[in-house]
C-alpha cells in the first residue's frame, strides 16, 4: 500500500480538496496511461473509500450540473426575496445606475445562447445579437467566456465588443474605445496564461485519446483552458470519465479542474478567472479609480461567481444570475433565461435612449 492524495471537489465551492488515501501497490492510475475500467477501479479503491469517494464526486458533478430542483415554495420564495428578478426591479436598478457610466458584461453559455447538447451548435438568435449590439452602441461592453474567443466570436460575430475567451485569459478588444472596429485591428490586451499554451495543446490531445471510449464525452480546446463537455454522457459514466480526466492531468501540476455546467474545465493554475478579467477591463476602460461606473455583469455559471463577487467586492454595480432555480450566489439579481437577459438588455437601452433625449 501507498498513501496517495485523493482530489475531488468540494461539493460547495468546487475547489479541488485533496483527501489522503491508502492505495494498493499497483497503481490506480497507471504510469502508461492506460484505461482501468470502472469496476476494477472500484476494487481497487476497497469498499469504505468507494462508497464515499463516489458519493462525493458524484454529488459534487450534481451540484455542479443542476438539472431543475423538484418544487420547494419556500426555498424559492426565500430565494426570490434575496435575488429578485432584474425585469421587476428594473427601476431600482435604474436609479442605482443614474449618472454613472455602465459597463455591460455578458457570459455566453446559458446567457446569450441556450445551453444545448452539441456545444458547437449553441447559436445565438439574430434578435439577441441586435439586443447586444444595440447596447454595444450606448455601453462599453464586453463578452466574457470559458470558451476559445474566436469561437464565441463567431456566434456573436459583432465587432463593437471586447472578447474575454478562456475564462478571461484572453481578451482583445476594439483598439478605439468601444465604437466598431474591423475585427482585424482588434488588438491583443491581456493573455496573461500565455506560457502555457504548449501544454494545454499536450493536454488536449491526451484528453481526446483517454475519453474516446466515453460515448457523449466532447473534449473542447479553448486556448488557453479546456473544456470535458459531459452533457451528453450517461450519469453512471460520469465518476469514469472524472478519472480519466485525473489520469490525465495528474502529472501536470501546473494546471487545475474546475466544475462549470455539465463540464469539467482544465485551467493553468495562475490565479486569473472572470473576475480579473472584470477587473482589467475596467482598469483598461479608465474606470479603475472611478465611483461613477456601474458594471453590470450577467452569467448563468459557477465561474461566473468570481466576477459577481469582484463587483460585490468593488461595491458597485451588480451581478444578475441567469438561473430557474435557487442557488448560491453572489449575484444581487436574476433572470429565468437568456430570453429574459433579451428583454433585460432592450430595457436597457431603452432607458438610456430616454435619458440621452431628455439631456
Ligand atoms: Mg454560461
Amino acid at each position: 500500500m501507498t498513501n496517495q492524495k485523493l482530489v475531488i471537489p468540494d461539493a460547495k465551492s468546487g475547489i479541488p480538496m485533496a483527501f489522503p488515501i491508502a492505495m494498493p501497490d499497483s497503481a490506480l492510475f497507471p504510469l502508461s496511461g492506460n484505461r482501468l475500467p470502472l469496476k476494477k477501479l472500484l476494487k481497487k479503491l476497497g469498499p469504505n473509500a468507494n462508497g464515499a469517494r463516489i458519493n462525493a464526486l458524484l454529488d459534487s458533478m450534481r451540484a455542479s450540473s443542476p438539472t431543475r430542483r423538484p418544487s420547494d415554495a419556500e426555498d424559492r420564495a426565500s430565494w426570490n426575496l434575496h435575488h429578485p428578478s432584474a425585469l421587476t426591479m428594473f427601476e431600482e436598478i435604474e436609479a442605482a445606475a443614474t449618472g454613472k457610466q455602465i459597463v455591460v458584461f455578458l457570459d455566453y453559455d446559458g446567457t446569450l445562447s441556450p445551453i444545448v447538447e452539441d456545444p458547437d451548435r449553441a447559436f445565438i438568435t439574430s434578435e439577441m445579437r441586435e439586443a447586444v449590439r444595440d447596447v454595444a452602441k450606448l455601453f462599453p461592453s464586453a463578452i466574457v467566456s470559458g470558451r476559445c474567443r474566436a469561437k464565441v466570436y463567431d456566434f456573436v460575430q459583432l465587432t463593437e465588443l471586447y472578447y474575454a475567451g478562456s475564462h478571461g485569459m484572453d481578451i482583445k478588444g476594439p483598439s478605439k474605445g468601444h465604437k466598431s472596429q474591423k475585427r482585424g485591428n482588434q488588438t491583443v490586451l491581456c493573455q496573461p496564461a500565455r506560457a502555457f499554451l504548449p501544454i494545454i495543446d499536450e493536454v488536449y490531445k491526451a484528453l481526446i485519446e483517454q475519453v474516446k471510449h466515453i460515448p457523449g464525452a466532447k473534449v473542447e480546446n479553448n486556448r488557453f483552458c479546456l473544456s470535458v463537455h459531459y452533457r451528453c454522457v450517461e450519469e453512471k459514466k460520469w465518476v469514469e470519465l472524472a478519472d480519466q480526466v485525473k489520469l490525465v492531468i495528474k502529472d501536470y501540476s501546473q494546471l487545475r479542474v474546475t466544475h462549470g455546467r455539465k463540464v469539467f474545465e482544465i485551467r493553468p493554475t495562475i490565479k486569473w478567472d472572470k473576475g480579473n478579467a472584470v477587473e482589467f477591463l475596467l482598469e483598461s476602460l479608465g474606470f479603475d479609480e472611478s465611483s461613477d461606473v456601474f458594471p453590470i455583469y450577467v452569467g448563468d455559471d459557477r465561474t461566473d461567481e468570481d466576477a459577481f463577487r469582484v463587483l460585490r467586492e468593488r461595491d458597485q454595480g451588480l451581478g444578475i444570475l441567469v438561473s430557474k432555480g435557487p442557488k448560491e450566489t453572489n449575484a444581487s439579481y436574476t433572470l429565468q433565461e437568456p430570453m429574459e437577459v433579451m428583454d433585460f438588455l432592450r430595457r436597457l437601452v431603452e432607458w438610456k435612449k430616454v435619458s440621452l433625449f431628455r439631456q
